[in-house]
Formats: C-alpha cells, structure tokens, sequence
C-alpha cells in the first residue's frame, strides 16, 4: 500500500476545466457548443509577443535563465508598474514565474500548516481555498456580496482577522464576480491592517488591466504601511491573451523573495526563456492591443448584461472589471449548479455555477464574455428559450 501524505486527499481544483472537458466532449460528438465556461482571452496572442519569442528561439535562448527571471524583464516589470502606477519597485523583488498561479502557490505554502487561518473571498477564485486546505490552514471566507458590488467590506474583513490570521487574500478586479473594490473601502482596510502587523497580504492584481467605466486600479503596492508584508500576483495570461504561455509575475517583500526563489529551484528551475522575452515585448512594446481587446470586453459585457437582464427570474449587475458577469439566478427556481449542467447538456451552452467558487456562490452563475458578440446573443437566445419553457430540476 502506497501511503502518500493526507494533504493530496484536501487538494481541490478548477471546475471550470471539467466544464471545458465535457464541452469539448460534447463538440466532439457534433454539439453546436457555446463556451462562456473559461477564463481566457479568446483573443490570439498579439503577433509582436510571439515574433519575440520566436527570435528568442533563433538567438539561442534555450537555456536556464536565473530562477528569478531575466534581468531585463524585472527590469521592465518595475518600470511599467512605475510607469502605470508611480509604484517605487526594485528589480530585485520582482520575480518573473510561470503564471499567475505559483505565486498563490507558494505564498499559500510559505504561510499556512495546521493552527493557522488564512483569510479568501468567498465567493473567489478557488485555488485559494484548495491550497490553503492543501497546508492544513483554517480557509476562512470573507463573504463577497452582491449589495455592495462584489466589493470587499473592509470592516468584515478586519473582523474576520485574530491572533491565528497569518494571511489575507485580496483579489480585485476579481474572478468570479467582475467586482471592484473602490479605493476608499482599500484604504479602509489598509488602515486597519496596522493593527495587525503580523498578517501578510496576497494581492491578486491578474486584472489590473481589465476595468471599465473610467475605473482605475487601486494597486497595494502604493500603501506603504504594508510594503513589508504585501505579495504581489500578477501576469500576462490576461491582459495580452498569454494563458497558455504560462508566465506571471510576483513582488515579494524582504526575505519571502529568497523563499520564492528557493521554491522555483527546487520546483522547475526557471520560466522558459523565449516565453520570458515574449513577456518582455509584451511590455515594453505598443500597447493598442490591450486597449483594442478591453474595448471588445466592454462592448460584449454591456451585451451581456442587457441579456441576461432580460433572462425570465436573472438579474445581472453591471461587472466593473474582468470578463465575467456573475447574474443571481436565485429567482429562476434552479440552484446554480443544476442549472449550469442543464444549460450545456441541454443547449450547448457552457457557464460555470456560483458554488465553484464558494459556498457564498450559491445562487449565482459565472459567465465568460471572452467570447464573440455573436456567440453570447447566440447563448443568450438560448438561455431565454430554455428558461421560458423549463420546469426546474
Ligand atoms: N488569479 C485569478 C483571480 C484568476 O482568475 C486566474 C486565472 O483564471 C489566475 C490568478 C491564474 O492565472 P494564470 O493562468 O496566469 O496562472
């Protein structure tokens, strides 16, 4: 008997990818399949990015490169969150890693065991809440409502924090709900952090790029009282259509920088480095594709919304960030998952229930917009017609 560790039986995972399996499984058999299931730009890498990483090819990087990334891409990491932020970052604590997700991977690892509570929003993307099962760290919700725009609330969120707290995990814009928490409720919570020095904070900043309506991001890098304690998630996946290029980036605070380090050698060594100078074109180059694809997103969210707004007992508030509209679907008579499960089986339309991402998801699906204007009216048609003439399970 082999006797592996009790940790691999806590592990959760991303629905969202079973979901994408049965669809492709379905369009496999000849479905008319519509995905709004996953998180992923439909648009193609922007050409410049993979002309880069092709030279890189032909110029001979195809060795090692230091753990932490090529110099010149920290470098030019520092300088764009500079550049789009005033934010004051030193290459050195700028970590180039292969997506977004080793960050909450290893930040998650350096903080939780047995006896600790790290603090997740719930509902929120759910390799948190996997991963801190994972440590054998107390996960701990911190309820995202719908009456106060998917926003954090910086007074629950404090309240949730006691002397067992060693991490709390922002996420804005966030996944699933599209929410933006606004600068005021951040500075809140950043205040009230100052009681509570001994608790680290993992911002998850992955759509930082993706706001709409003359949102700005409110990036955690520029309150000072928690640069010491404050691990920044970020990558390309997102914002230049790179999800399967699998490249990220974390700025880690004092000696957390050598940790992550230390983790990447012993992990896979380095980010594959035409990817790495892929990255780097990525941000040192024009940035009219970013702006031409968030123009796209607007335009399918307002789509969306409208839609799903007209949907018999969904209502949909308007997302202020990402690619996901999160619609309560609480007066349809279904619950999220059954729901979603018959929409593909039955329409071929593919969405993810609100209970994927947390206990607090209940009563709400998430839909992708990373898909064509005439795919989601197509969806939306189909949703209409399904909610219309079927009884709930
Ligand atoms: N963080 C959030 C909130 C996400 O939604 C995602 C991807 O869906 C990630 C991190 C992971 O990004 P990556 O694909 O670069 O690992």
């Amino acid at each position: 008997m082999l006797r592996t560790i009790a940790a691999f039986d806590r592990i959760g995972e991303e629905n969202a990818f079973a979901v994408l399996a049965r669809a492709t499984e379905l369009a496999g058999q000849g479905r008319d399949i519509i995905n709004l299931g996953i998180g992923q730009p439909d648009f193609p890498t922007p050409a410049h990015i993979t002309e880069a990483a092709i030279k890189a090819i032909k110029d001979g990087h195809h060795g090692y490169t230091p753990a932490t990334g090529i110099k010149p891409l920290r470098e030019a990491v520092a300088a764009d969150l500079h550049k789009r932020f005033k934010a004051e970052v030193s290459p050195d604590s700028v970590m180039i890693m292969p997506g977004g997700k080793p960050t909450m991977y290893m930040a998650i690892l350096m903080f939780g065991e047995p006896g600790v509570d790290i603090l997740y929003p719930d509902p929120g993307f759910p390799i948190y809440r996997s991963m801190i099962e994972f440590t054998g760290a107390r996960p701990i919700p911190v309820p995202i409502r719908e009456e106060n725009g998917f926003a954090f609330s910086a007074d629950e969120t404090l309240k949730l924090i006691t002397p067992k707290t060693r991490l709390l995990i922002l996420n804005s814009p966030a996944n699933p709900t599209g929410g933006v928490t606004p600068k005021a409720e951040v500075d809140k919570l950043i205040a009230g952090l100052d009681k509570f020095p001994d608790v680290a904070i993992l911002s998850d900043e992955i759509y930082d790029q993706m706001l709409y309506d003359g949102e700005t991001h409110v990036c955690l890098l520029n309150y000072p009282s928690i640069r010491d304690r404050l691990i920044l998630l970020n990558g390309w996946s997102k914002t230049y259509a790179m999800t399967g290029w699998r490249l990220g980036y974390a700025v880690w605070p004092g000696k957390l920088y050598d940790y992550a380090r230390k983790l990447a050698v012993n992990l896979y060594s380095c980010v594959n480095a035409p990817t790495q100078y892929a990255g780097l074109a990525a941000l040192t180059g024009p940035q009219a594709d970013v702006k031409r694809m968030l123009t796209e997103f607007d335009r399918r969210r307002k789509i969306v919304v409208e839609g799903l707004n007209k949907l018999p007992g969904i209502s949909c508030a308007t997302p202020k960030g990402a690619f996901y509209a999160f619609p309560n679907v609480k007066n349809t008579g279904w619950k999220a998952k059954p729901l979603a499960s018959a929409l593909l089986e039955e329409t071929g339309v593919a969405t993810i229930g609100g209970p994927d991402f947390g206990v607090l998801g209940e009563g709400y699906m998430r839909i992708s917009y990373a898909n064509s204007a005439e795919n989601i009216q197509k969806a939306l048609a189909r949703m209409l017609e399904f909610l219309a003439t079927r009884k709930a399970a």
